[in-house]
């Protein structure tokens, strides 16, 4: 039986990996406009980070990480990559230049759930993480970048969605609320929401489960809650943060139980959502997490970012087509097409010929396949020192010099 890709993991082949590279060149090009830095971190760390860094009461922590054991040490695919910035952040004391410091980053996470349309288990995802400054400024520029960067691929209509989820501090209130909200049905909701009403009562709000979502809708959890009480330095960071996004012309809708599925988050919270395709999809999560650095042993540091999944964004743009090479040399004499090839690409043209020596009926039609420009090198042209130039695009055909030849292309 032949091998084929396990369950949930995608061959990016030629024609759709034209995507991939425009998604990662806009990236590049709207990031280098805020002077972020692209940080390359492993695909494994310490199972340890993603425990102590991402939270032991998330799904991604408790079901979906992929471990396993070398030499009696527990390693993880990295199912996200804030914690492995952090971890390179603090690892070579990058605290102590001077702030702020700002990352991007692109590559594959890893999370074993089960493949669903637009969700595999290995996927994509690129973001950004800013360092070292707590005013809301950089908050402001975080939700900018991700929009200029959406918008750069052509995905309109988008909705920013925001919250704050306070500190430990003006958490504590808005828990206890929720708890008691809860406790009258709490048993009927699933399991990992009975977890998480002692251990992180927030995560409840995020639940996917059908029941469990049909239940906060009979009970009217959501009516019935007041949105979280901001101590007065919470409360000013976001009314900062709400200033600069009106300074900067973001529109934006606050959602008062946008909490996000990962421990660390403190204060602004976010998701960005786009109407492309009819449908609203969310392609863009992130916020603030002025502990994490700490958590992870480092000095106290605020930071923000955001984190997109790279296969959703590909399903909403347009496919592009994938580039032509710029000649394709049609001849029956495998050394002058060696020859004129080689020449063709040292003057930084893309340029192809026939391995294989096939019928010029069989080269054509490859050429006009592949490339913009059929050079047909055969007996005449030899003789007479001209190339005959096909276009293929209207197979219009003319004869040329060399220097004719290269100035066809723009
Ligand atoms: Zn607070
Ligand atoms: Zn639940």
């Amino acid at each position: 039986m032949s091998i084929k890709a396990p369950k949930g993991t995608k061959d990016i082949l030629p024609d759709e990996i034209v995507n991939w590279q425009f998604i990662v060149q806009k990236a590049n090009e709207v990031f280098n406009k805020y002077n972020l830095k692209e940080i390359r971190t492993p695909i494994f760390e310490d199972t340890n980070l993603f425990e102590r860094g991402v939270g032991d009461t998330t799904d991604i922590v408790n079901k979906e990480m992929y471990t396993f054991l070398k030499s009696d040490r527990s390693l993880t695919l990295r199912p996200e990559n804030t914690a492995g910035v952090v971890r390179a952040y603090i690892e070579h004391n990058m605290y102590r230049e001077s702030p702020p410091l700002k990352f991007w980053y692109f590559g594959p996470m890893f999370r074993y759930e089960r493949p669903q349309a637009g969700r595999q288990r290995q996927f994509h995802q690129i973001g950004v993480e800013l360092f070292g400054v707590q005013d809301a400024s950089i908050d402001a520029e975080c939700i900018m970048i991700a929009v200029e960067f959406l918008k750069s691929i052509g995905l309109d209509n988008l909705t920013v969605e925001l919250n704050s989820i306070g500190c430990n501090t003006c958490r504590t209130e808005f828990k206890e609320q929720l708890k008691k909200k809860i406790s009258p049905f709490l048993n009927e909701l699933c399991d990992d929401c009975k977890s998480r009403y002692e251990k992180n009562p927030l995560r409840i709000l995020d639940c996917k489960n059908e029941n469990c979502n049909r239940l906060f809708e009979e009970n009217n959890l959501k009516e019935n809650l007041s949105s979280i009480k901001l101590c007065p330095e919470c409360s000013t960071h976001y009314e900062k943060l709400k200033n600069y996004l009106n300074e900067l012309n973001i529109k934006y809708v606050e959602n008062p139980f946008l909490v996000r599925g990962l421990d660390y988050y403190t204060k602004t919270v976010f998701e960005i959502k786009s109407e492309s395709l009819g449908s609203q999809n969310a392609v863009c999560g992130g916020g603030r997490y002025d502990n994490l650095v700490e958590t992870l042993g480092g000095p106290h540091t605020p930071a923000v970012g955001w984190a997109m999944g790279v296969e959703r964004l590909n399903a909403l743009i347009p496919q592009e087509n994938e580039a032509l090479i710029d000649f394709y040399v049609v001849s029956d004499n495998q050394k002058e097409a060696v020859k004129l090839t080689a020449k063709l690409r040292k003057m930084g043209f893309s340029a192809e010929f026939d391995y294989n020596t096939r019928k010029f009926s069989k080269q054509l039609e490859k050429a006009s396949k592949i490339a913009n420009y059929a050079v047909i090198l055969g007996e005449d042209e030899l003789k007479s020192g001209y190339y005959t130039v096909k276009n293929l695009k209207n197979t219009f055909q003319q004869k040329m010099t060399f220097e004719q030849l290269i100035t066809i292309i723009i």
